[in-house]
């Protein structure tokens, strides 16, 4: 057994289309908790520096402005194996090509409007998770 936390993004278009229960709810069937969540806002340097790592991609400035176009919920997802479970459920980066039963499938608008972010390892789960939560914020 290997319990785990990753980093858990509902985006803007998830906001906007009032659809944080119903992807609170798919979460929750694959067994993971939600031990930390918050509605915020980002500013443009906060979504820069948290995706800093895209921003020699095409796509940077586009994926940014989307990211700061309304508010977004940031949870700490826990269970076994969390990292790979999470990426599991949320699916292809593009919807198109997403199994499903993933998240991204059923809810996500487009490549760049994809409903959710995870983590891609455990490594950038614990820098993730310590750009917004604070220890007494996550609670199993
Ligand atoms: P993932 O979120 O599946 O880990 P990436 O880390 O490669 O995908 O990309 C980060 C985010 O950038 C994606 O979730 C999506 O919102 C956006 N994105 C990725 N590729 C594209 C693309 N080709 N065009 C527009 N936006 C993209
Ligand atoms: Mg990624």
């Amino acid at each position: 057994m290997t319990t785990q936390r990753t980093l858990s993004i509902l985006k803007p278009d998830v906001t906007r289309r009032n659809l944080t229960g119903k992807i609170n709810s798919l979460i929750e069937d694959t067994g993971l908790k939600i031990v930390a969540q918050k509605r915020l806002k980002l500013s443009l340097s906060q979504a820069q520096a948290f995706y800093s790592v895209h921003k020699k991609r095409s796509f940077f400035n586009d994926l940014i402005n989307f990211m700061i176009s309304g508010p977004i919920i940031v949870q700490v997802l826990e269970g076994e194996n969390a990292v790979a479970t999470y990426r599991d459920k949320m699916g292809a980066t593009d919807p198109k090509k997403a199994a499903p039963y993933t998240i991204r499938a059923q809810f996500a608008e487009s490549i760049e409007a994809n409903s959710v972010h995870g983590s891609d390892s455990l490594k950038n789960a614990s820098v993730e998770i310590r750009f917004f939560f604070s220890e007494i914020e996550i609670n199993a």
